[in-house]
């Protein structure tokens, strides 16, 4: 398992995190702001947020967001203390729209015979007299409310119970991050879920983002329904939606998509437009006969989408000397796409780990100088065995690779060979990897695992062409066997230890010794000694009593043999 930093802390961050956590990683998690905060730098307190597909059938986004949706359902279904429920939704189109900015987003969401009608539950066109007036037609299916103010914070909290740390920090370039892991050592692997500010982020500096401006208002009403339309009246970028949180979020109205719209103030003049035009689509937000003054406001709130041309950004790049996967551009779609994103950023994790690992060995191979032979005659004579004991077949090293890259049929091994290279003791530990790595010259690949990693790692200087997979994985088994002769090594230091250990307890007596032979030390050995003579005595006392009564009983026992001779001898004289 790796170390790995993820910078952000938006929903996009927290749920790479979780899962990473999930799966063992040690995942500390950086940000300029944490759950809790509502900043124009931070997108994702600001969402409703909903779960209302829009991506393009065929695509990656569309596979996002079908994963997510069941992420979702089971949160709403088994744990509310998330703070995401059930919510039935109305989407209502107007043909009109079809060419407005509203309408071209809306596009795969609006339709008759949308791809998500199977993923979604309860899907169904509604009827005419379901529609309000302006509608020209309408679907409705079952999707999900996520109250941000409870889910943000749910998500930091499952973080942090799985052993992950989050950090305040506000970095300028993306390699910095690698440094702040919280055991001290270099990250493995960063994440970035910057959000729209990869667009500044050194090292990133991704020109295809641009803010998409959403501007709501926060209501107590009620509207009983989560519903939106394809577009408004009052402008191509202008939308109305509502939808009512979980555990009493309130009610969020919304709202703009204002491309390259940085303001983070709020607009009265289109505050009271998102209330007039929520209230048109759902009277029953206020009682009857009332207008905006019927509406309970909370707060107004600005927010910024980080839209992408080309769209999500989930992708893995070397940044220097830093592995990093990126995990941003998830437009006015971050919540309903979360979860599997994440799970992308999961498979590029474990072919970045396996991409490290070969390029770890090859670079040994390359540099034997860094990691010399053992010249302890010992670990060599008794190496032969241990190594044997410790080698790995090509299956099961496959096994190892296969659930390492988690591509079961991507890896196959060849059967292992006699070692031909340089002898060369290593252990497997990741620290060391990145401590020895050569700081001037790169290294290039040309791997082909099937689909499961990429086709090349970078190179700068010298690059050195490897001609397969086959000899890549021999060098795998070769260097299980160095791990053998590391052990080895490893039993080696045990039995010095072990040797040092018995020097030190021989010490350890002569100094009872000459503790014992100290002047307080005689003391007490006499005293001791006067003890054991008084009860040698009493022993001596109580066998003398003892045979002094057995004397007695035996005088006893003659005064009678005299007496009865007495008798006797005075009886024959008379
Ligand atoms: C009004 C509105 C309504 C929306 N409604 C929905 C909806 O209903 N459904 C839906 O799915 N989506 C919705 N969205 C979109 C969604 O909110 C975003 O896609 C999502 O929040 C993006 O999350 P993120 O984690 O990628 O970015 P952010 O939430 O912006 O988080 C970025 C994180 O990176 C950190 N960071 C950035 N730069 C640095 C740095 N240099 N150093 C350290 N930390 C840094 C920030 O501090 C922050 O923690 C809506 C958006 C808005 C504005």
């Amino acid at each position: 398992m790796a170390n790995i930093v993820v910078l952000g802390a938006g929903v996009s961050g927290l749920t790479t995190a979780l899962l990473l956590a999930r799966k063992g990683h040690k995942v500390t998690i950086v940000a300029k702001h944490m759950p809790g905060d509502y900043d124009i730098e931070y997108a994702s307190p600001w969402a409703g947020a909903n779960s209302l597909p829009v991506a393009k059938p065929g695509s990656k986004a569309q596979q996002y967001e079908t994963d997510t949706w069941y992420e979702l359902e089971k949160l709403a279904t088994n744990l509310p203390e998330a703070g995401v429920h059930f919510q039935n939704n109305h989407i209502y189109r107007r043909a009109k729209d079809a060419d407005s900015a509203v309408g071209d987003w809306f596009k795969e969401l609006i339709r008759e015979d949308a791809w998500f009608k199977d993923v979604l539950p309860n899907f169904r066109v509604l009827d005419k007299s379901e529609l309000p007036p302006g509608i020209d037609s309408g679907t409705g299916f079952t999707s999900v409310c996520i109250n941000t103010a409870l889910y943000l914070p749910w998500l930091a909290s499952q973080c942090l119970k799985l052993g992950a740390t989050l950090y305040r920090g506000d970095i300028s370039h993306i390699s910095e991050a690698a440094s702040l892991h919280h055991f001290g050592s270099l990250a493995k692997l960063v994440i970035n879920c910057t959000g729209l500010y990869s667009l500044r982020l050194g090292g990133v500096q991704d020109t295809k983002l641009y803010p998409a401006r959403g501007q709501i208002v926060v209501v107590r009403n009620d509207p009983g329904i989560m519903c939106s339309t394809s577009g408004t009246d009052d402008g191509s970028d202008e939308a109305c939606y509502i939808m009512h949180r979980a555990a009493g979020g309130g009610t969020v109205l919304g709202g703009c998509l204002q491309a390259g719209n940085w303001e983070s103030q709020v607009d009265p003049n289109l505050a009271i437009r998102i209330m007039k035009r929520a209230i048109a689509l759902c009277p029953a937000l206020v009682k009857p006969g009332q207008g905006i003054e019927g509406l309970d406001i909370v707060r107004h709130g600005v927010g910024l989408r980080p839209m992408r041309t080309g769209g999500i950004r989930v992708e893995k790049e070397r940044i220097g000397d830093v592995d990093v996967v990126h995990n941003y551009g998830h437009g006015g779609y971050g919540y309903q796409t979360s979860f599997g994103c994440s799970l992308e950023v999961l498979k590029l994790v474990n072919e970045v780990k396996l991409i490290q690992r070969i390029a770890f060995i090859e670079t040994m191979r390359m540099y034997p100088e860094l990691n010399p032979p053992t010249t302890d005659k010992t670990s060599h004579e008794s190496m032969p065995s241990v190594a044997k004991k410790r080698k790995v077949t090509a299956d099961a090293m496959t096994a190892v690779l296969a659930e390492d890259t988690g591509c079961a049929s991507a890896v196959k091994l060849p059967a292992a060979k006699k070692k031909t290279g340089p002898a060369i003791a290593q252990d497997d530990d990741t620290s060391t990897r990145e401590a020895i790595a050569p700081p001037s010259r790169g290294v290039s690949f040309n791997f082909n695992f099937g689909d499961a990693l990429p086709q090349t790692i970078r190179g700068d200087d010298t690059p050195v062409k490897v001609e397969g997979q086959a000899e890549r994985l021999q060098e795998l088994s070769e260097t299980n066997t160095r791990l053998g002769m590391t052990v080895q090594k490893q039993m080696n230091t045990i039995a010095k230890l072990t040797e040092s250990n018995a020097k030190l307890a021989s010490t350890v007596g002569e100094l009872s010794e000459r503790l014992a032979s100290s002047p307080s030390q005689d003391v007490r050995a006499n005293s001791a000694m006067g003890d054991e003579r008084v009860a040698q005595l009493d022993v001596e006392l109580q066998a003398a009593e003892a045979a002094q009564d057995q004397a007695l009983v035996r005088a006893d026992e003659l005064q009678t043999r005299a007496n009865a001779l007495d008798t006797r001898e005075q009886a024959l004289s008379s």
